[in-house]
């Protein structure tokens, strides 16, 4: 069997400083755990515009099709701000998305015990939070035609259209199903069939799958009301499927529950490979962060917690995931903290390196 094959596309700003912790821990899977990769790197983002004149190369696209999994950092930053919209740095990661065909957007909101007060909500509402948010994301009203703003009369109008085809909700029902069956087995899809034709489809289309898996306990809730039980009590959640716009909304409440930006991962994913595995790009939520850039603050866990991701989604190795964020849950227990993870405790932070460190060193003792 061929070692599988990860890309790796640092991008922008802290992106390379994140990445390169990264890069240790995936030195120390194949030193200690006899897990190699077939790691290659290249340029994404302003880093790609200023060696090639355009944010993702052709043959960057070539191998990111080819490969079993990408892993990417941020891209964009204030030098880049004034670039024609089609060479922006994001339109690499744009283009990444649509060739790639990564339908279902996959975020965690995860609460660490030691970072609970953290959160706005109660310390009890979140602590121990673990819920998986599945976001429709190249369909419904981002893309639907017609839109634009039209002149109607003597007034414009702005419209946009939400679509979902029946093949494009199966899909990413499916995808969510197989990851309820992987974790607590309870899924809960989100729309507003009350008011929305788009709303009944997704339901009557996403129970029809669920027929499929007879082990998932499946509810539905109107996405409003979600929202609402999301910020009351998250908990009674595992699993949430939703459309577009709703998941685009409803994935930044919940992962907010848990505190900062620097701690969150995501993967999208798309229809599987030859191999069975799916298309993946994993990445942490956060941007480049140009404000701390270059000055060694940034926090690595989201970008870490995206390679976690790779390793239970891409590879199979939910074991080795797990040992992987049970790392940096005793790390974070243990107090060691990057400046953004700083409360009133008074305590040093460390820098993003010191951050890797100790999460090396609580791989070392998980051994
Ligand atoms: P941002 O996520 O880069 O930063 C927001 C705030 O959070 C900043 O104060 C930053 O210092 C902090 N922060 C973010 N990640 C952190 C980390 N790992 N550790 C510690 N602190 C962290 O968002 P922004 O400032 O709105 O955007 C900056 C640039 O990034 C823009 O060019 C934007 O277009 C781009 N961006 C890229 C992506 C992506 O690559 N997926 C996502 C969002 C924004």
């Amino acid at each position: 069997m061929p070692n599988p094959s990860l890309l790796i596309l640092a991008g922008d700003g802290i992106g390379p400083e994140v990445m390169a912790e990264v890069k240790r821990i995936i030195d120390w899977f194949g030193a200690k755990r006899g897990m190699h990769f077939d790691v290659t790197e290249d340029l994404v983002g302003g880093a790609a515009y200023d060696r090639h004149g355009t944010p993702l190369h052709d043959d960057t696209m070539a191998r990111a099709q080819a490969v079993d999994a990408v892993l990417l950092g941020a891209v964009g930053g204030p030098k880049y701000d004034n670039l024609d919209f089609s060479v922006k740095p994001e339109r690499g990661l744009l283009r990444l998305r649509k060739e790639m065909d990564l339908f279902a957007n996959l975020r965690p909101a995860q609460c660490f015990d030691a970072l609970s007060d953290f959160s706005s909500l109660k310390k009890e509402v979140v602590a121990g939070l673990d819920i998986m948010i599945v976001r429709e994301l190249t369909s419904g009203v981002y893309f639907g035609e017609p839109r634009g703003i039209f002149q109607e009369g003597n007034e414009r109008v702005g419209i946009n259209t939400q679509r979902y085809t029946e093949s494009e909700i199966d899909r990413v029902a499916r995808a969510a199903f197989e990851l309820a069956m992987r974790r607590n087995r309870k899924l809960c899809s989100m729309e507003k069939a009350n008011v929305m034709e788009s709303g009944i489809l997704w339901r009557e289309v996403v129970t029809r799958v669920g027929k499929d898996y007879p082990e998932v306990e499946l509810s539905h809730m109107y996405a409003d009301a979600g929202a609402m039980q999301l910020t009351r009590w998250p908990k009674q959640f595992d699993v949430i499927v939703t459309d577009n716009l709703f998941g685009d909304l409803l994935s930044d409440l919940a992962a907010m529950l848990t505190g900062s930006l620097g701690m969150l991962p995501s993967a999208s994913l798309g229809a599987p490979m030859a191999n069975g595995r799916p298309k993946a790009l994993y990445e942490p939520v956060h941007g480049s962060a140009p404000d701390i850039a270059g000055q060694g603050k940034a926090n690595p866990i989201a970008c870490i917690l995206s390679f976690a991701m790779a390793l239970r989604y891409s590879f199979d190795m939910g074991d080795e995931a797990d040992r992987l964020e049970k790392a940096v849950e005793r790390v974070l227990a243990d107090g060691v903290r990057t400046a953004d993870l700083l409360g009133a405790e008074g305590v040093a932070p460390v820098s993003t390196t010191g951050m890797g460190d100790a999460i090396l060193a609580a791989l070392d003792a998980s051994l």
